[in-house]
């Protein structure tokens, strides 16, 4: 069996030459190997984050004391943006590429969730403790180990809490941080979840609607003849589960939900599913997106033509989109790419997965901004349940992986040159 290594074209040299010239440092070799020492301090800053609850649309208390740890360790720039995001940056000496360093600050869980955490030998449960807190401390971590040791980078990090990863947040935070403009960005790394040994090179699409199919109702009997909002809505689903999707670029869809109706005896006055469509590659996620939108039109023009119905008789369709995340991919001799794998290499983490996933990261790849997911170290279980535990095992690993990414893609001062271009 072929690793996943020796699958993808060797790292460049002069990408190696970096990490040489970086390993060869001694201020960030210091840093790298304090990264193992602080493993307790970084521990500390991701139970504390957990403990501050940050439930969907909710994320202001955890998101203020995220900004006072970055002040406190010496960010002078620190600011909320109008969506929630906690922006702060540290400048380099001038001239160099912008790179975002990100966790998610948002939780799954609603508000009133208990989330203290409880501790058995290095495991730790609570709620949100490995997705994103473990990022969030990561990326301080990163922060203490760039001031302690003084490195001067060439390009500017910006370290960001983003609000809204989860579910229906619909990556609300990195759509503003693209969005508005107000940062210039080369480049994006999210630290979410914690598995070292994975990179991400592209990012899964998705859109999402809810279809509602609402018309006159009656009995069955003595109004029989009407057009009825759950066959209209019967109909779309016996046609879309009928689609072909490609299998590369991978596409899929389901109709996830149906509610609808109220009694037995009645011809239903409401029916209404929703609908998750998937793809890597945009174009295809927009084909079977119209494809969908056209069959949920069509039933409806089908069920009142059955019956005839015109007018207040016609079963009408209602369109709601619920998501929508755009997705992409990237060639292997991305920038990101190469530096994550070469500082994994460097650090002897092993690559084992190199794939697509939907994150933060999505928006950036979605616009041709070179990005990338890590994971922060140690080991997780139970994610999006209350049973949520995070393991803290050789966790030193992944502050360690993010501190080596990073520098070889922002360069360090009369040291190296940055992997990673300007953005026009
Ligand atoms: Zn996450």
């Amino acid at each position: 069996m072929t690793t996943i290594s020796e699958r993808l074209a060797p790292i460049p040299q002069p990408v190696l030459d970096i990490f040489d010239k970086l390993s060869s440092n001694q201020a960030v070799s210091d840093a790298i190997t304090q990264a193992q020492t602080d493993e307790q301090l970084t521990l500390r800053d991701q139970i504390e984050l957990t403990e501050i609850e940050a439930p969907p649309f909710h994320e202001e208390v955890r998101a203020a004391n995220f900004a006072e740890r970055l002040k406190a360790l010496g960010l002078e720039s620190v600011r909320i943006d109008k969506e929630g995001n906690v922006i702060g940056i540290r400048p380099g000496v001038g001239n160099g590429p912008r790179l975002v360093l990100a966790a998610h600050l948002d939780t799954v869980f609603p508000a009133g969730t208990p989330v203290k955490v409880r501790q058995e030998g290095t495991r730790y449960y609570a709620p949100g403790i490995s997705d994103d807190a473990r990022g969030l401390a990561v990326i301080l971590e990163v922060l203490r180990l760039m001031q302690q040791y003084k490195i001067e980078t060439v390009g500017d990090v910006l370290f960001v809490g983003t609000v809204g990863e989860e579910g229906n947040g619909d990556l609300r935070g990195s759509k503003y941080l693209f969005g508005s403009k107000e940062e210039h960005i080369d480049g994006f790394i999210s630290v979410d979840g914690v598995n070292i040994n994975r990179v991400l090179h592209g990012a899964t699409g998705s859109r999402r609607y809810r279809a509602i199919y609402e018309g006159p109702g009656g009995h069955s009997w003595n109004a029989f003849g009407n057009a009825s909002a759950i066959h209209a809505l019967g109909r779309a689903i016996a046609k879309i589960a009928d689609l072909h999707t490609p299998e590369d670029p991978r596409t899929t869809f389901t109709v996830g939900t149906i509610v609808g109706g109220t009694t037995v005896n009645a011809i239903a006055a409401k029916a209404e599913a929703e609908i998750d469509m998937r793809s890597i590659n945009n174009d295809a996620l927009n084909t079977l997106v119209e494809t969908v939108l056209e069959i949920l039109q069509k039933a409806a023009d089908e069920e009142n033509a059955r019956w005839n119905a015109t007018g207040d008789k016609e079963v009408k369709l209602k369109l709601i989109p619920i998501g929508h995340r755009p997705g992409g991919d990237q060639s292997d001799d991305t920038s990101v790419l190469l530096a994550a794998r070469g500082a994994m290499e460097r650090l002897g983490i092993p690559l084992l997965k190199y794939t697509h996933a939907s994150t933060d990261q999505n928006v950036a790849m979605s616009l041709g901004i070179p990005a990338t997911t890590l994971g922060g170290g140690g080991s997780e279980g139970n994610n999006h349940n209350v049973t949520e535990w995070y393991d803290s095992t050789d966790s030193y690993l992944g502050p360690q992986l993010a501190l080596l990414t990073a520098l070889s893609l922002v360069g360090v001062k009369e040291l190296t040159t940055p992997l990673l271009s300007k953005q026009p």
